[in-house]
């Protein structure tokens, strides 16, 4: 006997888009979350304790993300558009630049290097995946297809910067058409990811995410990690701590990387095990740090080490601004250490006086295990939507691996309600 139509494991943008699908469609739903909040990867929480409300895991939404528009309005939520970017620094040989990223002889290889990557993005949106000089585009890691660049450094850095927030993992795993992919949004221009990033949802992701399942009706339970999930022919049976919920139906709305803590039986298919013992990649840091002295809208790339994207967004009304600040978790970074975080500040903003900072560990968060999805070079393929069509009873729901826009809350969106029609499909 089932307890309940279909169980949705996961309260992120998935979890609660196939919540809300499947309670469109008349079934009784219970979603079943980890942790005692909603969101999953969408986190807004008060700056240091007690200060503003702001995003500390993805924030951003793109003037194409319409499903995701639709339903802040539908919640009663709204959106706060993102501060131009009004001042424009490199960090170049440890000085601050404003005439560009790189200077003198190195100006005309550092203008070849954009337009090959201009050139080769454009060709992979187009889906072609080699370039003229027979070079692929995929299966490439960053780090092999920065070396045939042949750009200089300064270059490279930029290069790498916008790698925090585009590949955002291991230069020598992680595939360069991530970067490639995220500078296609702006004619093949790296500098142009920003231009998109249009929104942030006030007050937060995880509150729509919240709000959408408390509209749709369906049963929440929270704090309940699951780490079983079996079917049969007629039922699917998840386990969490003591209790074992029952349904016709289960949508796994789960990152890939949150997936091996889950015991499945049977078994899953071949390909997607590959995939999960795998993971994806996305390895960044993201944290807020306030400062005085830095201008609302100043954007500074480093030197390739560290925070290597750092953008001031908001004002903090007093003289000081929330900068948020990328960089890889790799080689001797260390975001928690607010020693280590004012030798950053003190490279790419001189002036500046650092007041504190303010972050979450998304690598080493247990239901989270990773930021947004980052395909390892080479397998790509296991991230392909392809390989997470439902199993039997069972349905998978995430951003990592969905149809369109995946990486994005969009594309968590899409998943979800993707998962509710494959469930209704069964019925
Ligand atoms: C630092 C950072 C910056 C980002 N920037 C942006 C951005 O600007 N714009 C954008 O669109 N996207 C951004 N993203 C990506 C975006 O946050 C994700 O793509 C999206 O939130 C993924 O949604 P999801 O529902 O697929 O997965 P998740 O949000 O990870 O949801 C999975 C849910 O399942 C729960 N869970 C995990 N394990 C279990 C278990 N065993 N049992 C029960 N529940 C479990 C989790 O707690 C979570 O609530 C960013 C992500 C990060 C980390």
């Amino acid at each position: 006997m089932s307890d309940i139509d279909v169980i949705v494991v996961g309260a992120g943008l998935a979890g609660a888009a196939a919540a809300r699908r499947l309670r469109q469609q008349g079934k009784s739903v219970r979603v079943i979350e980890a942790r005692a909040r909603c969101g999953g990867r969408g986190y807004a929480k008060a700056y240091g304790g007690n200060g503003p409300e702001l995003e500390f895991g993805g924030a951003w939404i793109t003037p194409w993300h319409q499903r995701l528009r639709a339903l802040v309005s539908e919640h009663g939520l709204s959106l706060r558009p993102r501060h131009d970017v009004t001042n424009r620094l490199w960090l170049r040989d440890g000085t601050l630049h404003a005439d560009g990223p790189a200077a003198g002889a190195e100006v005309t290889a550092h203008e070849r290097a954009i337009a090959r990557v201009a050139a080769d993005s454009i060709l992979l949106k187009k889906g072609i995946t080699t370039n003229e000089k027979g070079e692929p585009l995929t299966g490439v890691p960053f780090r092999d297809y920065l070396d045939r660049l042949h750009c200089p450094k300064a270059t490279r850095d930029l290069f790498s910067a916008w790698w925090t927030v585009s590949g955002n993992g291991d230069h020598a795993q992680i595939a360069a058409s991530e970067f490639l992919a995220s500078c296609a949004y702006d004619n093949g221009l790296a500098e142009g990811m920003i231009k998109f990033w249009a929104d942030t949802v006030v007050p937060g992701m995880g509150v729509l995410a919240e709000r959408m399942i408390a509209a749709s009706g369906a049963e929440l339970v929270m704090s309940a990690p699951v780490t079983e999930i079996a079917q049969n022919p007629d039922a699917v049976e998840v386990v969490s701590g003591a209790e074992r919920h029952r349904a016709q139906a289960c949508v796994v709305a789960l990152g890939l990387n949150q997936l091996a803590a889950i015991s499945f039986t049977p078994g899953l298919s071949a390909p997607k095990q590959a995939a999960i013992a795998r993971g994806h990649g996305g390895r960044s840091f993201k944290l807020w740090i306030k400062a005085e002295g830095v201008p609302v809208g100043t954007l500074v790339t480093g030197d390739g080490s560290g925070i290597e994207f750092a953008f001031a967004e908001r004002s903090g009304g007093d003289g000081s601004s929330y900068i948020v600040g990328f960089g890889l978790m790799q080689d001797g970074n260390t975001p928690a250490d607010p020693a280590w975080v004012r030798a950053q500040m003190a490279k790419l903003f001189p002036n500046a006086r650092v007041i504190s900072h303010d972050w979450h560990d998304w690598v080493d968060d247990p239901f989270a295990r990773g930021t947004w999805v980052a395909a390892p070079a080479g397998h790509e393929a296991g991230l392909d939507c392809a390989n997470w069509q439902p199993q039997g009873r069972i349905a998978f729901a995430s951003s990592d691996y969905a149809r369109e826009q995946a990486g994005w809350f969009e594309g968590a969106v899409i998943a979800g309600e993707d998962a509710a029609e494959a469930v209704q499909a069964l019925s």
